[in-house]
This record gives C-alpha cells, sequence and structure tokens, in this order.
C-alpha cells in the first residue's frame, strides 16, 4: 500500500514530530520573546476544505488514468512551502487543479497532452510536489487546469555498469532509484534536502542541489541525456560524456520548470558505493572565520563531499540561541581509495583558520552518523517537519538561498543580514533573528542559504510572511545575488528572475517555448509570462 503523504504539509502522515520533540523546540522560542505560550491551530482536514467543482470531466478513453476527486485535487493544489502550509492551515485552497493525470507512459502523457490542447486546459507537470516556490500551483485566471503526475513512472529501466550511468524514468522519488540499485554496486547519491518525497524529474526541471557541497553539487552535473515530451512531439538528447557542440539541448531543459515539455525519463551517471568515509566537524571562532577555512579548501581542489558551515545559533528553525561560533560538517568519501591525506589537508586548513576539529577525523562505515556531525544529518532530516508547527503557532521559521562570489561575500552577508532583521522588525513590530549556512561551496563562491526567525500576528500572518520573504528575496537580486541557487523560480521567484536575467535572453527563452508549446499550455506563469 502507498505510504500516505500529507496533504497540507511535508513529510508522511506516520513521522510526525513528538511532542517532546515539539515542547524542546517551542519553549526557548517562547522564552525569548516574552511569551507564556502559543495559541496553536489544528491541522486542517479534508472535508473543512470546500473545494470549487472540476470544471471539466476526462474523456472516456482516459478515465482509468485521470482523477477529479477532491482529496486527489487538494492533494495537487500547494507545494510545501511555509506560505503553502499557511494557506492549507487557513483551509483557503481557492484555485485547485480541475483534474490530476496519472499516466504510465509516454503514450498516456501524449494522449493528456491532446486532451488538454481539445479543451483548452493548461498542463502542470508534478514530480513530487515538494516545490517551495510555487512551480506547481495552478496560475489564477485559467479555465481549465490538469495536473499531470508522473508517479508510476517510477522506474530504473537499465544500468550500464561500463560507462556507470542509468537510464531511469522521471517520476521516480529518491529512495526508490537507490533501491532499485541495491544490487549493483552503484548509487547516485543525489541526496537533496526533500529527497524522500521528489522525483528526478522534478530536480531536472528545477535544477535541483544535493547533498554534494562542492564539485557535483546540481543534478546538471549527473545527466548525460534525456528524453522529453513536448506539445509538438518527442525529443531526446544523445548519451555523450561531454560535447563541444553548439549550445546544449540538455541544458535548455535542466530548469525549465515544466514551461517546455515532460521530462519522461534521463540517463544519469552514476558512481560506486562509496567505501572509505572520512567525517568529522570543526568548531570557529566566528562565520566568516569558518568561511575563509571553507573558501581555501575549495580553491584547494579537495573537493570534500560535505562541506557545510552552520553558525552554531541555528539549532532548531527559529529557535534563537546567542552562540556567535561556526560549525563546519567536513566529509569525504570514496569507492576507491583512503582518504586521510585528503582530510589531514583540510583540517591543517581549518587549523590556519582557527578551526578546531571536535571529534577525530572518522574512517569507516557510516560514521556521520556520529557526534556532531551525526547530529546535524538527524535534524537535517527532521528539519522541514517544522514548518507546519511554525505555521500553526504563527512563528516565522523558514529559508531563502542565494549565492555570491567571494570577494563580495562578507559585505553581501551583512547587507543581506541589516536588510532581513530590519523588514521583521518593521513588519511584526519586533525584532527577528537570522542565521546563515553556507551550504555549496565552490572556488569562487558559497551558496548562502539563510534561515528567517520572528512571530507573526496570526490574523495577518501570511501577509507578514509574504512582505519578509520579498523583502528578503528582492535584496538578493538587488545586491548583486541569485534568486535562487537551487529551490528554482516557480511563481514566487518571477519578479526577482525577470531582474536577474538578460532581457534578450528572455526573448529566446519566449521564441523556445513557442516552437514547443505554440499554444502557451505548459505551466503558464512559471518563469515566462503565460
Ligand atoms: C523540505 C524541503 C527541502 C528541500 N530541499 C531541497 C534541496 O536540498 N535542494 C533542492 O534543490 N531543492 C530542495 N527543495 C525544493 C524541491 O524539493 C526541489 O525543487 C525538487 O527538485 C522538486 O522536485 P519534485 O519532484 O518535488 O517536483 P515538483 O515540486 O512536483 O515540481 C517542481 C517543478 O518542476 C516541474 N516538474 C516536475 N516534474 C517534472 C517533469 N517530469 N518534467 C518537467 N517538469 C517537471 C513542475 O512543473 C514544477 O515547476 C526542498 C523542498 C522541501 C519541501
Amino acid at each position: 500500500m502507498r505510504r500516505q503523504k500529507k496533504f497540507y504539509a511535508w513529510g508522511y502522515a506516520d513521522e510526525d514530530l513528538t511532542p517532546a520533540e515539539i515542547a524542546a523546540w517551542e519553549a526557548p522560542i517562547a522564552s525569548h520573546y516574552g511569551l507564556s505560550g502559543f495559541d496553536v491551530t489544528p491541522p486542517p482536514r479534508p472535508d473543512e476544505i470546500a473545494l470549487r467543482a472540476p470544471r471539466l470531466a476526462a474523456p472516456a478513453a482516459l478515465e482509468a488514468i485521470v482523477r477529479t476527486d477532491p482529496m486527489t485535487r487538494l492533494e495537487h493544489s500547494y507545494g510545501k512551502a511555509w506560505f503553502d502550509a499557511c494557506r492549507m492551515f487557513q483551509r483557503s485552497v481557492p484555485n485547485p487543479p480541475d483534474a490530476v493525470a496519472f499516466p504510465e507512459s509516454e503514450a498516456d502523457i501524449v494522449r493528456i497532452l491532446d486532451w488538454c490542447d481539445a479543451v483548452g486546459a493548461i498542463a502542470i507537470p508534478y514530480g513530487g510536489g515538494s516545490s517551495v516556490v510555487q512551480g506547481i500551483e495552478p496560475t489564477a485566471g485559467f479555465d481549465h487546469v490538469v495536473t499531470i503526475s508522473l508517479r508510476h513512472m517510477d522506474k530504473v529501466l537499465e544500468v550500464d555498469p561500463v560507462s556507470q550511468a542509468a537510464r531511469i524514468e522521471g517520476g521516480v522519488y529518491g529512495p526508490h532509484i537507490e533501491d532499485q540499485l541495491r544490487d549493483t554496486p552503484f548509487t547516485m547519491r543525489h541526496y537533496m534536502q526533500a529527497y524522500r518525497c521528489s522525483t528526478l524529474g522534478g530536480w531536472i526541471a528545477t535544477r535541483s542541489g544535493g547533498h554534494y557541497a562542492t564539485l557535483t553539487t546540481h543534478i546538471d552535473d549527473f545527466v548525460e541525456s534525456m528524453r522529453v515530451v513536448t506539445p509538438v512531439g518527442a525529443l531526446e538528447t544523445r548519451r555523450l560524456p561531454g560535447s563541444g557542440a553548439g549550445p546544449s539541448p540538455d541544458r535548455m531543459f535542466l530548469g525549465s520548470e515544466g514551461i517546455l515539455g515532460i521530462v519522461t525519463e534521463a540517463w544519469v551517471r552514476l558512481r560506486k558505493k562509496p567505501a572509505f568515509r572520512a567525517a568529522t566537524s570543526v568548531r570557529f571562532p566566528s562565520f566568516h572565520a569558518g568561511a575563509g577555512a571553507v573558501r581555501e579548501i575549495a580553491q584547494a581542489g579537495l573537493y570534500p563531499a560535505n562541506l557545510r558551515l552552520l553558525e552554531a545559533r541555528e539549532a532548531l528553525p527559529g529557535v534563537p540561541w546567542s552562540d556567535e561560533s561556526a560549525l563546519l560538517m567536513l566529509a569525504f568519501e570514496s569507492a576507491d581509495h583512503p582518504l586521510d591525506a585528503w582530510m589531514g589537508r583540510a583540517l591543517e586548513i581549518c587549523r590556519d583558520h582557527g578551526g578546531t576539529a571536535e571529534t577525530d577525523a572518522l574512517e569507516g562505515d557510516n560514521p556521520q552518523r556520529a557526534g556532531p556531525a551525526g547530529a546535524w544529518r538527524d535534524k537535517f532530516i527532521r528539519a522541514p517537519h517544522y514548518t507546519e508547527h511554525a505555521v500553526a503557532r504563527g512563528i516565522l521559521a523558514w529559508t531563502f538561498e542565494t549565492a555570491m562570489t567571494w570577494e563580495r561575500f562578507p559585505p553581501f552577508h551583512a547587507t543581506i543580514t541589516r536588510i532581513a532583521l530590519d523588514t521583521i522588525r518593521r513588519v511584526t513590530g519586533r525584532d527577528g533573528t537570522i542565521t546563515c549556512r553556507l551550504t555549496h561551496i565552490y572556488p569562487d563562491g558559497p551558496c548562502l542559504y539563510f534561515t528567517l526567525g520572528g512571530i507573526l500576528d496570526k490574523r495577518i500572518m501570511l501577509d507578514q510572511f509574504m512582505a519578509i520573504l520579498t523583502a528578503c528575496t528582492a535584496a538578493t537580486v538587488e545586491h548583486g545575488g541569485t534568486t535562487t541557487h537551487h529551490h528554482a523560480v516557480g511563481r514566487f521567484h518571477r519578479p526577482f528572475y525577470d531582474k536577474q536575467r538578460p532581457e534578450l535572453f528572455a526573448r529566446a527563452l519566449r521564441g523556445a517555448k513557442r516552437a514547443l508549446d505554440p499554444k502557451g499550455m505548459m505551466n503558464p506563469g512559471v518563469l515566462i509570462d503565460p
């Protein structure tokens, strides 16, 4: 039986936070803000949300793979951001899809797109629905909306052990990829944070960033070739290890967020399962001391699998601590060789920047579960579950991410921090918090991942939240960063993306859209105008 995901928030219904976890999280927040407790809104039940009746019915030929029942439409209405959970907790879903289609093959997708074309419906490709940028939420103002979920296209079709690659369908969730590779020596290891409930097609369409902090950070680096079904036909790019033959067709679809077509399968690069690992955590007296070490490690060409620098006060989402130190999660992995030399050199660099290793660098099976590194990993997996509890209490606990080159990093970090704190104070009438971690590290700059904290007025919390997130995101672009490093553009980032990209590029993208989707039915409102 399929494990039931929550329709109103992140994760599965059977894995909620325990009362003890919730108490340990909310008590320090209440105490910091001088509150005696929180007014907690209960999560919504499906019968509390009145959905508009579906405005179209599937033709007989598609009845077996199209659903229009309220629960299915509700589950496909929003992504998994704070503002999505907020609207669910407000029992407000004014614009659900009219139908959700579940193709089992490319031929099904073609038939569904033909149906959308015939009835004038827009089509929204849907993977795991873990978008946090309104990527799968129907744009208002269209008469008919069909969401196309790839959930049944979930197979690893072929493994090429010589070139170390696999042909995989677009609708497969992360863990199911690894399950299907279990009997091979290979792994894909694109462990992004939403890995458990997101799909290969979604990763490709959003250019997702995985757990590799250096070198192969984005899904782009894994994709060898792909198949895409567009409204005017299907195409397949050629499997090549590299190519200098003109602009890359793969690059056109990587990050296309469902506006050009549906990624039905891809050949992705695999690697041998790691047999050697070395992991430790290093404490620095300050975030910027740690950033200096991280930069030098990235520029030394050491390429650790994990190189995440966290402000120590970023203990739990929204919880304010006063610790000024920073913690670096440092790990190397290899299927081929021991890693002492790499770890040794990285620790030398850390020491030069005032860092102290908190545990001995551990070699062996799964050492990341031990010590602070293990605690960080567990928190990384549990953290998304706090969002719904923050929403239920009117607590601001959410993130935004950007990237910046090293030479502008310190003033950029200071400016964004100041703007965020000023905005929280202006919007909520009291001080809030912001912390930063560096999640992906390049020789020329880091990805800055900010976490906001504060207390909202529950009566107007959605407006307050949107005002804060919008101001922070606008600031990242205004001060030279990107509107998103790995969370995609969707509908939320559209205004900022419009400012970031060159206008002539927007024209070229519109041209590509016209060629592949002449009627503009694919996910309108995302990336470019409907
Ligand atoms: C708790 C949490 C943690 C997250 N952590 C990360 C992270 O570490 N790294 C990261 O990059 N992102 C992260 N995200 C964001 C999100 O998981 C990614 O954007 C992910 O790649 C979306 O995959 P999905 O299958 O859920 O796609 P969906 O959310 O279903 O869709 C996302 C977009 O892709 C399009 N799309 C989906 N499937 C296809 C397809 N087959 N063909 C064409 N278009 C398609 C949709 O139309 C939509 O525009 C996180 C989100 C959450 C909720």
